[in-house]
């Protein structure tokens, strides 16, 4: 822990962990669904579908490690049990039991909305009171935009390939 970085913070440290924490484990959670998702996705335009699950688990994977960064840098405790992460997430875990591509996408953009709602909120917790968490936190905010707009152009073009295709 670094003790100047630690006290320039502008907010209850311990509230900003629980917050980073509840990220943290959201994105665990998020790397899964994903993950599994591309495995064993089925139906027209598969392939397009796996390549970006693919990516954006790597993504997800990729946010868990600069919140685990920045909580250990705080002198916090990353949660330790995938047991808690459902507990302590703000999105839900949508497994893919279904495997149809629409239902894994619809599961995914809603993924991505929560995750977009997540870090508008951790931004608006740290704006002028914690600059290094801030930045952190729009750093994966960008990247979840990207990630929804990404699902929701694949649902459209399904859309409409499922539309044109019965007439
Ligand atoms: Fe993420
Ligand atoms: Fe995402
Ligand atoms: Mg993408």
């Amino acid at each position: 822990m670094g003790t100047m970085g630690r006290k320039i913070i502008g907010m209850d440290v311990d509230e900003l962990l629980r917050l980073l924490n509840a990220a943290y484990a959201s994105e665990w959670l998020a790397y899964h669904q994903y993950w599994l998702g591309a495995k064993v996705i089925k139906g027209p335009m598969k392939d397009a579908v796996v390549a970006e699950l693919t990516l954006h688990a790597t993504e997800e994977l990729n946010h868990a490690t600069l919140l685990v960064g920045r909580i250990i840098q705080l002198g916090g405790a990353p949660v330790t049990d995938p047991r808690r992460w459902f507990e302590l997430s703000p999105c839900a875990y949508d497994a893919p039991d279904d495997p149809y591509v629409a239902v894994l996408l619809a599961q995914n953009i809603a993924g991505e909305q929560c995750a977009i709602d997540t870090y508008k909120k951790l931004m608006d917790a740290t704006k002028d009171k914690d600059m290094v968490t801030y930045n952190i936190a729009l750093t994966i905010l960008e990247q979840e935009v990207e990630h929804e707009e990404d699902l929701q152009s694949l649902k459209e073009d399904l859309d409409l390939m499922v539309s044109r295709g019965n007439t």
